[in-house]
C-alpha cells in the first residue's frame, strides 16, 4: 500500500491558505468638518449643530457633519426656487451638457468616492469600485442623454418639470442612491433640495465639490444634511412640489399620511422581502452563485435583496449543501480589503436590529447556520447565515432583515410558489430560475413585484425602471417611466 502524500501545496503553505492582505491605499480625501450646501456655497448651519460621522469599519470617527434646522431648509429650498426660474427654462441641451459634466468629474474622481463610500458606509471595495460609483456615473450619463430629447418622454404630450424636488435618500446606497434621484429631476429642468442618510452624508458632501466644479449654477441641487428631523423639514415644506422618497415602509407611510390633501406629488420606494424561486430544473450551480449574490451582497442592505429563498422540494437538500460550502468560501471582514465579500454592517444600530431579528429565528424554531470566520474586533460585523426549517409564520421569513441573512424555504409546485412568493406585504423584486422560457413568462407575469430577475439577479441598468408593488411603494426610478415622475404632462 503506497504511502499518504502530504499535497506540496500544504508542504510549503501548511494546510491553512489565508491571502494576503490587500488594502486599497487611495485617499478619500475627507474633510474634518463638511457643511451645508445651499446656493452654490458650503455654509456653516444656522443651528450651529454637528454630529460626529463614524466609520462601520472600526467605529473609528470620519468627520463633523452639519446639522440643519428649519431656517437652513427655508434657505435651501429658497435658493432652489429662485433657480427654478432660470435651470426650468433652459434648453434641455444646456441641461445635458450640465449633467454630462458631472458624469465625467465622477468618473474622474471614481477611486476616491469609492473609498469614501466603503470608509463611510462599510460596503466591500469591490463593490463601491466596480457597482455603485460607476453606475452613479452612468445615471448622469444617461440621464444627459434624455436632457434634449424629452419631447419623446410622452410623445405627442408636452411635458414640464414640476418645480422644486425635496429628496430624500436611505444609507444603503448613499451617492447612487442621490445619482438616481437628483440626475432625472435635474434633466427634467427640476431643482432640487436632498437630504443623505445621517450615518453616510460624506459622500453627498464630496459631491457638492463635484457640483461646483461643474459650475452648475447656485441653487440647482442645494445638499442639506441632518437626521429624520431634518428629513421631516424637507417633506412639509411648502415650496416642495414633490417629495421622493428612498427608505423603509415605516417612513414611507408616514410621510404619504403627512403629505394627504397638500397636493404635493409623491414617490416612495420602499422595503421589500423578495422570494428567489429555483426550480429543480435550473442550472444548479449558476442558481446558487445568484443566490449569494442576491442576498450577501451589500451585506443584504439592499431594499431588492433575495432574502427569501424558495428552492423546489426536490433539490433543497442539494441546493442548501451547496449553499454552505459556498459559504465557507465567503470573506468576511475589513471593507477595505480588495478581497473581502462581506464588509461591515453600516451602524451599530442596524446590527443589533440584524441580531434581534435572527434571535428570533432561533427562538421560532428555525435552524441556523453560520460558517466558522473570524470577524474583526472593531468595527461592527456579521457573519453570513443561513436558516432552514422557515415556515412563513416565522418573523424571519416575513420581516425585512436587511442585513447577510437568507431563510430558506421549500415548495412542490409553481403554483405553490407564486403564492408563497406573493404572499407578503411589499412587492419590490423577484428571481426565478428555471430552464422553462414558458414558466418564466408565466411567473413573471404572476410574481406580484416591480422587478423579475430571471436566471440572474441584482441587475440594474439605468434604462431600466424600478420600483414597488404594495408596501414597497409607487413611482419608478430609471428609464423613461422614471422621468415620468419628474414631470407635468399636458
Ligand atoms: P429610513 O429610516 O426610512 O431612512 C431613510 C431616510 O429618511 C434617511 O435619510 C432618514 O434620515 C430619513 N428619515 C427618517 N425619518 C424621517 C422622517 N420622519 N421624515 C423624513 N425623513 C426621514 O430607512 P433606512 O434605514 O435609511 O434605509 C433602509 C430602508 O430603505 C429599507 O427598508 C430599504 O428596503 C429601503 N430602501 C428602498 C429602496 C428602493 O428603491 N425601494 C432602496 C434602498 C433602500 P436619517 O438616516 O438621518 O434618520
Ligand atoms: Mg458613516
Amino acid at each position: 500500500m503506497p504511502a499518504k502524500r502530504t499535497p506540496v501545496r500544504e508542504l510549503l503553505f501548511g494546510n491553512l491558505w489565508e491571502y494576503d492582505p490587500a488594502p486599497e491605499t487611495a485617499d478619500p480625501n475627507i474633510q474634518s468638518r463638511y457643511q451645508l450646501f445651499i446656493n452654490g456655497s458650503f455654509r456653516a448651519p444656522l443651528t450651529k449643530k454637528y454630529f460626529d460621522s463614524l466609520s462601520p469599519r472600526n467605529a473609528a470617527k470620519l468627520s463633523e457633519i452639519p446639522i440643519a434646522g428649519k431656517s437652513d431648509v427655508d434657505l435651501a429650498y429658497q435658493a432652489a426656487e429662485k433657480a427654478f426660474s432660470s435651470w426650468g427654462k433652459l434648453p434641455g441641451k444646456e441641461r445635458g451638457k450640465y449633467l454630462y459634466r458631472i458624469a465625467r468629474l465622477l468618473q474622474d474622481r471614481a477611486r476616491e468616492f469609492a473609498v469614501a463610500e466603503t470608509l463611510d458606509g462599510g460596503k466591500p471595495i469591490k463593490e463601491a469600485r466596480d457597482f455603485d460609483v460607476p453606475m452613479a456615473a452612468a445615471h448622469f450619463f444617461y440621464h444627459a442623454g434624455w436632457a434634449d430629447k424629452l419631447e419623446y418622454v410622452a410623445p405627442g404630450r408636452q411635458v414640464s418639470p414640476l418645480g422644486v424636488i425635496g429628496q430624500i435618500i436611505p444609507w444603503n446606497f448613499p451617492l447612487l442612491m442621490m445619482a438616481w434621484k437628483i440626475a432625472p429631476a435635474l434633466a427634467m429642468g427640476n431643482t432640487v433640495v436632498i437630504k443623505p442618510a445621517e450615518t453616510t452624508s460624506i459622500t453627498a458632501l464630496k459631491f457638492a465639490q463635484i457640483l461646483l466644479d461643474a459650475e452648475l449654477p447656485p441653487g440647482v441641487v442645494n445638499i442639506i444634511t441632518g437626521a429624520g428631523e431634518t428629513g421631516s423639514l424637507i417633506v412639509n415644506h411648502p415650496t416642495a412640489a414633490k417629495i421622493a422618497f428612498t427608505g423603509s415602509t415605516v417612513v414611507g407611510k408616514s410621510i404619504q399620511r403627512a403629505l394627504a390633501g397638500s397636493g404635493k406629488r409623491l414617490t416612495l420606494e420602499l422595503g421589500g422581502k423578495a422570494a428567489n424561486i429555483i426550480f429543480e430544473d435550473a442550472p444548479i450551480d449558476q442558481a446558487v452563485e445568484g443566490i449569494i449574490n442576491g442576498i450577501f451582497f451589500n451585506q443584504g442592505h439592499i431594499c431588492c435583496a433575495g432574502s427569501r429563498l424558495l428552492v423546489q422540494e426536490s433539490i433543497a437538500k442539494q441546493v442548501c449543501q451547496k449553499l454552505k460550502q459556498r459559504l465557507a468560501t465567503l470573506r468576511t471582514g475589513d471593507p477595505l480589503d480588495k478581497n473581502t465579500d462581506i464588509g461591515a454592517i453600516n451602524s451599530s444600530e442596524q446590527l443589533k436590529r440584524i441580531e434581534h431579528l435572527v434571535q428570533a429565528g432561533i427562538d421560532e424554531g428555525a435552524t441556523i447556520y453560520q460558517p466558522a470566520c473570524q470577524l474583526p474586533k472593531n468595527g461592527y460585523y456579521f457573519p453570513p447565515t443561513l436558516f432552514t426549517d422557515v415556515s412563513q409564520s416565522q418573523r424571519i421569513a416575513k420581516e425585512e432583515i436587511f442585513g447577510p441573512v437568507l431563510s430558506i424555504l421549500t415548495f412542490r409546485t409553481p403554483e405553490e410558489a407564486i403564492e408563497k412568493a406573493n404572499n407578503t406585504p411589499y412587492g419590490l423584486s423577484a428571481g426565478v430560475w428555471t430552464d422553462k422560457g414558458s414558466r418564466i413568462l408565466k411567473m413573471s407575469t404572476e410574481l406580484k413585484a416591480g422587478v423579475v430577475w430571471a436566471n440572474t439577479y441584482n441587475k440594474f441598468d439605468p434604462a431600466s425602471p424600478f420600483g414597488g408593488y404594495k408596501e414597497s411603494g409607487f413611482g419608478r426610478e430609471g428609464g423613461m417611466q422614471g422621468l415620468l415622475d419628474y414631470a407635468t404632462i399636458d
